[in-house]
């Protein structure tokens, strides 16, 4: 089947074809660890996660890098400020690295919650400093930068005179030119356009390196230039990032990286698009600003009740990643029962017994999922394909229609890949079990309470029934025995 994939650079769905027969590189831009993840963090994550899945589901051998931004990301993702890091560092009374450590622990936290596989390779901004000096270096023999007072800046109207800046954000140069003031002549750069590829450190800036220009630091986009080539080489297929950093951040990077190698690096871009909240953006002033461990323990003003990991996943999933997302308590509700229908189909799924004949309709589900996916990863319509089919699940589950053996396999095999594999979406009592033991535990004294109801002990079956109720499990007679979950 053949995937297509939306590629902002050309502003339409192309076919996927690797630069590496079945090899495929993928860069995407991961967090800045100066604070605790939040929702803006967990849609890029989880929308690429999927990305990553589907692209090795294909067969194909990912190596998936998402960076650790820990050095050169200024306040308002300026070109002057106090770095994010060092700020926080100042405030806590810590060491920069502290901040980075303590953040990026939470951060794998946060993304191990949500199910979000790992990448192949995690690199720091701050363990790469020789390879941006180098970079900068290339960028500078090509004539596309220019030193001044220690720092070395891009010449955006330079390379915009053979290349074309903005046409990732198709912004306009010329309009950018025209309606940015010139420069009083007291900053270092030739235009406001351009940006700076490293800045020589003030006395005050601790997170500072040597270069042959002064000690300081690079520029926040040209760690993702130096990392992406690093490691996927000069060309390589995919790379994405949240909308918000299309402009600067990633046209920065395409001219960053067309200046110094005199080609494209990247083959498809891919944006997710932004969440809001309430209909608002968000934002630490707005006060809107909800960190993904509030939504777990339910400690924010805006939220009703905590919410799963998994209901947070599912809720970014029943989205296209190219629509906005508002995320409201009501909205977040409706995706828990939603997940738990799914969920709980699924386990019907797992135990229904098969009959000579199927009465329902399941053919071509495995066949409509992979369509919706190879259309620009449709996650949306899977789920609503994958409901389609929980209909005929519930009427077999209730004896009200019959399904073959060879039919019932290919259903439990196409839910456990869509649901599992590719959504990557997992059963919340494991989830926080953790294992099998669990769900042992509380089948045997069901198993007890059956024997207990066999044996007329009616004290001793309303007893285990009454305290597993009291610790919130919902326990479902049903003619084979017993039903239960959390
Ligand atoms: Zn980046």
């Amino acid at each position: 089947m053949n995937l297509y994939i939306y590629n902002t650079l050309s502003r339409k769905k192309e076919l996927f074809v690797p630069l590496h027969e079945n090899k495929v590189g993928m860069y995407v831009c991961g967090p800045t660890v100066y604070g605790d993840a939040h929702l803006g963090h967990a849609r890029p994550a989880i929308t690429f996660d999927i990305v990553f899945r589907y692209l090795t589901h294909l067969g194909y051998k990912v190596r998936y890098v998402r960076n650790i931004t820990d050095v050169g990301h200024l306040e308002n993702d300026a070109d002057s400020g106090e770095d994010k890091i060092a700020k926080k560092a100042r405030l806590d009374e810590l060491e920069p690295m502290e901040v980075v450590q303590f953040y990026t622990n939470r951060y794998h936290k946060a993304m191990e919650a949500l199910n979000v596989l790992p990448p192949s390779i995690e690199p720091h901004a701050s363990g790469h400093i020789m390879e941006q000096i180098e970079f900068t270096e290339k960028i500078l023999a090509a004539g596309f930068a220019y030193e001044s007072g220690g720092s070395v800046y891009f010449d955006v109207e330079k390379y915009n005179k053979e290349h074309n800046y903005g046409k990732l954000s198709g912004r306009n140069i010329e309009d950018m030119l025209e309606t940015t003031r010139e420069l009083d002549g007291q900053s270092e750069k030739h235009r406001s356009v351009d940006f700076a590829l490293w800045k020589k450190a003030s006395p005050e800036h601790i997170m500072r390196w040597k270069s042959p220009w002064s000690d300081g630091f690079p520029g926040w986009h040209m760690e993702c230039s130096a990392m992406g080539t690093k490691y996927l080489g000069e060309q390589f297929d995919i790379h994405g990032g949240g909308m918000d950093l299309m402009f600067p951040h990633h046209e920065c990077e395409i001219a960053q990286s067309t200046a110094a190698l005199g080609k494209e690096t990247v083959k498809y871009w891919m944006h997710n698009n932004m969440i809001t909240i309430a209909g608002q953006k968000m934002g630490k002033s707005l006060g809107n600003f909800i960190t993904l461990d509030a939504f777990f323990s339910g400690d924010h003003k805006l939220l009703s009740k905590p919410f799963s990991p998994m209901t947070v996943r599912f809720f970014i999933l029943q989205a296209h990643y190219r629509s906005t997302v508002d995320f409201s308590s009501t909205a977040l509700e409706a995706s828990e029962k939603g997940l738990s229908r799914l969920m709980e189909g699924y386990t019907h799924l797992q135990k229904l017994s098969a009959s000579a004949n199927s009465s329902v309709e399941t053919a071509g589900l495995r066949a409509k999922c992979e369509e919706a996916m190879c259309d620009d990863l449709n996650t949306p319509i899977v789920i609503s394909h994958l409901f389609d089919a929980l209909r005929a699940i519930n009427l077999v589950h209730d004896g009200k229609e019959t399904i073959s053996a060879p039919d019932l396999t290919e259903l439990q095999s196409v839910f456990h890949l869509f649901i599992e594999e590719i959504l990557g979406l997992k059963s919340e009592t494991e989830a926080s079990s953790g294992n099998d033991a669990y769900k042992k535990a509380i089948n045997l004294l069901l198993n007890m309470r059956l024997e207990a109801k066999q044996n007329k002990d009616w004290a001793t079956s309303d007893k285990i029934r009454n305290e597993l109720t009291a610790l919130g499990f919902e326990i479902k007679d049903t003619k084979d025995g017993f039903e239960w979950k959390i």
